[in-house]
């Protein structure tokens, strides 16, 4: 079969497949394949079942694989400090997909477990992780948010801002506690996709500026109740530059030796970000290269000023939880858009399901890339440049902005989508008076519910006026 010309509304990245029907390894989780019908398969469970039992929109979520990648993000954390003579303690970054039993499984993997509000802390303590495996992060806590921490015992709270050394100190001192806190640095170092930017102070609301470490770490110090356990620095995420990550491991070791001076700096917490592949284009380094390189530049950074390697901490959230789900839709209406405003007309195809940006709002939002796979059948027809697009009353409505599709596909086929795991679900919402679709856990031949979807008495729930109607109604 002559191959497909490429589509000229096509990006340079996205190559015409060979086969369309091909699920690549390389975005699906461990456990997806097409069955010998054709059907998409996830650990022996068909799409077909899934959305006969549980409908559609639904995040699919590969359980033996999420534990997989935890474990192996751990390890090769843990041997890469291990390496450099050193332990490395592992925080799970529960932002990026967080529910009770995720929470159970990361305790029950040997992780640590970041929260960055109330609500998700009450998740993990609910989940039984206890407070000291728990570290809190956020820019602006409460005092509720701080002395429920201190109340929980969380190992360590995050200060973000000069005024949260008072607080912080002071909820413990009301408990007799001493508090275990890091100080978010502002290193400068931005890491964007496939480059890095280092300024003086990067231009953004987080952490307190380098020079201004010395004088709130003496003034941590001075807080009998506040024990200071490190500076911690996150440079972004969704990053592939090594270099980044090497850059601010220099910044971060030179400070800490700074520290030093003054007293004991047990840790050295480097955050997270490291990078997925979204589509077949992409290329993220694996966790062990991240991991090495890192691990050798604080290795590099402290012989060169003669100081003990400290004990590191890191924050992977995306990595773990991103790859091993794929969001499962059906197909509704289906049209072909002619653009004529290039050198010849040319055709997009634009495929709606029946979620959008209500369940993934990272296009929308970051202008994030995804590929997408027809899941119901095998085809024989000809790719075609499609875009899936969802039903919001939105144009950036988008859910795949370029993917070559089987030409033949129609309106009741399931699509999924690969790479959702981590901040769709967190990141979903009612726009549009949506439901919010239910979370299913695949393991060994067994579906079963994680969160279940939401209803339309759901969306009434908190529409006060509507209950006085149904009260008067009852009356
Ligand atoms: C979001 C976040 C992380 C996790 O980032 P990923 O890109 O998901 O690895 C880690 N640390 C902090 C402070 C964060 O805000």
């Amino acid at each position: 079969m002559a191959k497909t010309k490429p589509n000229p509304l096509a990006p340079e990245w996205l190559d015409v497949p060979d086969d369309v029907n091909a699920i690549n390894g390389k975005i699906w989780p461990g456990n997806v394949s097409r069955s010998a019908t054709g059907e998409l398969t996830v650990a022996g469970v068909t799409v077909g079942d899934l959305a006969a039992q549980f409908g559609t929109p639904l995040y699919v979520l590969d359980e033996d694989d999420f534990r997989a990648r935890a474990v192996g993000v751990r390890s090769a954390l843990e041997s890469a400090a291990k390496s450099i003579g050193t332990e490395a303690k592992v925080y799970y970054a529960g932002k990026a997909f967080l529910t009770t039993e995720i929470a159970s499984w990361i305790h029950e993997l040997g992780l640590n477990l970041d929260v960055a509000s109330g609500g998700e802390l009450a998740v993990a303590l609910a989940a039984g992780v206890p407070g000291e495996r728990i570290g809190l992060h956020g820019n602006n806590k409460s005092l509720f948010e701080i002395g429920r921490a201190v109340s929980a015992n969380v190992g360590a709270i995050v200060i973000d801002s000069e005024i949260e050394i008072e607080r912080i100190a002071s909820a413990a001192g009301a408990q007799d506690k001493v508090q275990g806190v890091r100080l978010r640095v502002n290193s400068g170092v931005h890491a964007y996709t496939h480059e890095f930017l280092a300024t003086a102070r990067e231009d953004q609301k987080f952490g307190v500026a380098i020079n201004d470490v010395p004088a709130l770490v003496a003034k941590i110090r001075s807080h009998r109740h506040l024990k200071f356990l490190g500076i911690h620095s996150h440079i972004g995420s969704q990053i592939f530059a090594l270099d980044g990550f090497v850059e601010a491991a220099k910044r971060l070791v030179e400070l800490h030796t700074e520290l030093l001076a003054g007293g004991d700096v047990p840790e050295l917490n480097l955050g997270g970000g490291f990078g997925i592949n979204y589509k077949a284009a992409d290329d993220a380094p694996s966790l062990n290269t991240f991991a090495a390189h890192i691990a050798v530049a604080v290795k590099r950074e402290c012989d060169a000023r003669g100081i003990v390697v400290p004990k590191l901490a890191f924050e992977p959230g995306r990595v773990i939880a991103g790859p091993s789900s794929f969001t499962l839709y059906n197909v509704g209406t289906i049209k072909e858009v002619v653009v004529t405003d290039g050198a010849e007309p040319a055709v997009r195809k634009y495929v709606s399901v029946d979620g959008g940006m209500s369940d993934n709002a990272r296009p929308a939002l970051y202008e994030a890339d995804y590929a997408a796979s027809l899941a119901s059948r095998n085809s024989a027809a000809e790719p075609a440049l499609a875009r899936v697009v969802g039903k919001h009353c939105e144009s950036g409505d988008i859910v795949v902005r370029s993917e070559y599709l089987p030409a033949d596909i129609a309106s009741g086929d399931l699509l999924a989508v690969p790479a959702t795991g981590a901040y769709c679900y967190s990141l979903s919402s009612n726009y549009n008076m949506l439901t919010r679709p239910p979370v299913v856990a695949v393991r060994a031949g067994v579906a079963r519910l994680v969160v279940r979807g939401e209803t339309e008495a759901d969306l009434f729930a908190r529409d006060v006026f509507y209950q006085e109607l149904q009260q008067k109604n009852r009356m």
